[in-house]
This record gives C-alpha cells, sequence and structure tokens, in this order.
C-alpha cells in the first residue's frame, strides 16, 4: 500500500485537534468545537491538495509488474496520425502524424503544423467551446490525401487532435459517382438515336420503304447494344455481390474451353474458324463457377476476335504450372495495346479507342467483368502486348485440391 498522507499533513492535523479543544475550553460549547475541528481537517487536505472525498478503492499490488505506458508510447503505438496540443502548441505528436506534418512539429504552434483555417479555428478555440463535429481536410501530406480531423477537448485543457485518413473511401465514393455518370451515358446515346430515328419514321420518312429498313436495322442494331450493356451491368453486380463467396465446384478447364469453342464456332462470326486450341494433358481441375468461367473466356475470346488482325489466328492455351496453377491464355494477332494503357485496362468502360470498341459492339465492360471473375476465384490476370505484333490475356487460377490436399489430376490427353 502506498501512504496518501505525509508528516506536513499529520502536523496539521495536530493543529485542528488543538484548536477544536481550545474553542471547547473557551466556550465551554461542544458543537462550536467539533465545527472547527471538521473546518480544519478539510481546509488542511484542500492546502495539501490531497482529495477529501473518500478514495477509490485501492489497485492491487502488481508488486514487481512493468511500469505503465508513458503517454508517447501509448501514442506511438496508433497507426493513424495523433497529437496532443497544450496552450495553442502541440505537445506530443506520433510518428504517423509526424510524417504527415513534418519531424518539427512538436513544440509548434498548432496554427503552422496544420495550415488549415478550419482547423487552426477549432484547435485555438476556448476549451470546451469548439464544435465536435469533423473537419475534411485537403493537401496534408500529398497533395490527393484526404483527411478527416476529430479534435476532443480534455478536462485538463489539453486537446487531441486525430487525423482520420479518408483518402480511400472518398477515391471508391469517386468511382461509383464516376460509375453512374458513364453507364448513363452510354444508355443515353443509343437511347437518343431510337428516339430520333422513331421520330424521324413517324414524320413520314416510313412511307420510302428502302429507309425506313435501313432506320428501322439502325434502331434495332442501337437496342441490341443498349442490351449488350444492360446484361453486362446486370453481370458486374452479380459477380460483385458474390465477391466474398469462393465458387467450390469442380470445373474441368479443359472441357469448358471446348465448349465454348462450340459455342462460339455455331455463332455467325466469320473470325470463330480462326480460333485454335493447345490443351495440355494432365490439367487439374479448378475450384469455380462454371458460368462465370464461361463468361470470362467468351469476353476474352471476343476480344481476341475483335481486336485481332482478320485471317490470322486466336490461339486458346491450358497448361498447368509449376506452382499448380492453372494457366489458361488467349491470344491474337492484332495491333497490340501501347503500354501505357494496361494498367487501366480493366477499369469499367475504360477503351483504348472508343470509337472502334463501340464500332465492334464492345461495352468497355468486358475485361472489368473478367478482372471481378479472376479476383471471385483468386485467380490473377495477366495482360501483356505488344504494339504490331498482338495480345495475350493470361488466367491463372489455383488447381482444385483432393481430399488428400493434392491437386487433383484429369487423366488423359484432351482434344484440341
Ligand atoms: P470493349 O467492350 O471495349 O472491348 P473491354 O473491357 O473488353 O471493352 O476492353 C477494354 C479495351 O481494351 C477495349 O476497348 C480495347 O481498347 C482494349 N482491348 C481489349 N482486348 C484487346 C485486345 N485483345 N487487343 C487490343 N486491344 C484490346
Amino acid at each position: 500500500m502506498t501512504t496518501r498522507f505525509g508528516p506536513r499533513f499529520m502536523l496539521g492535523m495536530l493543529a485542528a485537534v488543538v484548536a477544536a479543544i481550545g474553542v471547547f475550553v473557551l466556550s465551554g460549547d461542544v458543537a462550536s468545537a467539533l465545527v472547527t475541528l471538521v473546518g480544519a481537517i478539510i481546509a488542511g487536505l484542500v492546502t495539501l491538495g490531497v482529495d477529501p472525498t473518500p478514495a477509490a478503492p485501492a489497485e492491487p499490488d502488481i508488486g514487481t509488474g512493468p511500469a505503465p505506458a508513458r503517454l508517447g508510447s501509448v501514442l506511438e503505438a496508433i497507426v493513424e496520425p495523433v497529437l496532443v496540443i497544450a496552450n495553442g502548441r502541440v505537445e506530443e505528436a506520433n510518428g504517423a502524424a509526424r510524417d504527415v506534418l513534418g519531424n518539427h512539429i512538436t513544440g509548434q504552434d498548432v496554427r503552422l503544423a496544420i495550415r488549415h483555417p478550419a482547423a487552426a479555428e477549432r484547435l485555438t478555440a476556448p476549451i470546451g467551446e469548439g464544435s465536435s463535429e469533423a473537419i475534411n481536410l485537403v493537401g496534408l501530406g500529398t497533395l490527393d490525401q484526404r483527411w478527416e480531423l476529430r479534435v476532443t477537448d480534455l478536462p485538463d485543457g489539453r486537446r487531441v487532435a486525430h487525423l482520420i485518413d479518408q483518402t480511400r473511401s472518398y477515391a471508391a465514393e469517386r468511382m461509383r459517382v464516376d460509375f453512374v455518370a458513364n453507364a448513363s451515358h452510354e444508355l443515353r446515346t443509343p437511347l437518343a438515336s431510337i428516339l430520333g430515328f422513331a421520330e424521324t419514321l413517324a414524320d413520314g420518312a416510313g412511307e420510302d420503304p428502302a429507309m425506313r429498313d435501313r432506320f428501322l436495322k439502325v434502331m434495332a442494331d442501337e437496342a441490341r447494344r443498349m442490351q449488350r450493356l444492360v446484361e453486362d451491368l446486370i453481370s458486374l453486380s452479380r459477380i460483385e455481390a458474390e465477391k466474398y463467396r469462393l465458387p467450390d465446384a469442380s470445373v474441368d478447364l479443359a472441357d469448358l474451353v471446348s465448349e465454348v469453342h462450340s459455342e462460339m464456332m455455331d455463332s455467325a462470326d466469320g473470325r470463330a474458324a480462326e480460333i485454335v486450341t493447345d490443351i495440355a494433358a494432365n490439367v487439374p481441375p479448378v475450384g469455380g463457377d462454371r458460368v462465370q468461367l464461361s463468361q470470362a473466356l467468351h469476353n476474352l475470346i471476343g476480344n481476341a476476335m475483335k481486336y485481332g488482325r482478320a485471317g490470322t489466328p486466336v490461339t486458346v492455351k491450358l497448361s498447368r504450372d509449376a506452382s499448380n496453377m492453372v494457366r489458361l491464355s488467349v491470344g491474337d494477332e492484332g495491333d497490340g495495346i501501347p503500354p501505357e494503357h494496361i494498367p487501366r485496362l480493366t477499369e469499367r468502360f475504360y477503351r483504348v479507342d472508343s470509337g472502334r470498341s463501340r464500332a465492334l459492339g464492345g461495352t468497355g465492360l468486358g475485361l472489368a467483368i473478367v478482372k471481378h471473375i479472376v479476383e471471385r476465384h483468386r485467380g490473377r490476370l495477366d495482360i501483356a502486348s505488344q504494339v504490331g505484333r498482338g495480345t495475350v490475356v493470361t488466367i491463372l487460377l489455383p488447381a482444385a485440391l483432393s481430399s488428400k490436399g493434392n491437386a487433383t489430376v484429369t487423366e488423359g490427353p484432351k482434344p484440341a
């Protein structure tokens, strides 16, 4: 147990008792003597800085345990920037705060440490009078970083400023807003065209059979474009909704490649005849969603046929690599893609050449869909391209494990 009262306190108590006896001797009144005694004790306690209220139950004596952490080391353990401010100056700043605001901020006027009018006003307001609302800050750290500042006033007159990094959620919100704007724009264009032709037909153009047939064909093409777009948007939102549910069916990709190949041969596209498949023996199945993997393969082969040069092959290869991944690649011999575009190709509506994509019936969502499907399968997507020579898009998927923990193997070579 620690002792709360020192020798000065004992002397004070003795003086109080002596004073009380004096009052009793002089007045003969017990009540006055007791009031004098209690008053003298409280005055002694306040002067000595001891709280006269009953002490809280003592902490259990932890003997040889570690010393309590200092405020500085507690702040250092927090990954987000935190500052303690006293009298308008930075008293303590953790490493994260020094990284964002500079190493020199400890001891600095807080208005210089965080140069922002709303923050300065809040951080210098009288204690207890500032608003508890968050303040949004731009331009601290790097230019594109966004922060939310929260300030808490402490009873001892200091205040704690906490910076919360909002850069990611701001970027996600911007992507969402851009996506809605882009999708609306993509839908509005064919819609305006359909309405325009319908009005022209109603105004009498329909009386000329040749013109009417031409207009009706344009309207049908535009309606199909809208349909493709709506279908891709629905696909994207379905795949995103299932993002965290790992697909668990066993999918034989060799079978799937053959199936997609024959589906494309049955389609009216003349380029389908140029699809060449190269399927290795002993490719294990993958844990997957067959419908989604088929969609990814359709999109990749579709792109290779659209952007590959007419008369050149579209090669679909399936193999197993050394690290137990199944490798599915689709290659073409088209114009290729300049390197600066490659990192952005899986963004929704990103196109290297919008006019060409639209003319070929593209929605700008094909690779975004492939990326989401691959992510859901815990796989990897790789796009390699050489301008003037062609493009190879590869999907790597983890092989499905057998109950013994080995990758299961499909027997025998598959027909090309
Ligand atoms: P789109 O519907 O426009 O084809 P995608 O998302 O499938 O949309 O592809 C995005 C863009 O990437 C395309 O507009 C095109 O510019 C480019 N691209 C995709 N695949 C290829 C390819 N095999 N060769 C060349 N460019 C490609």
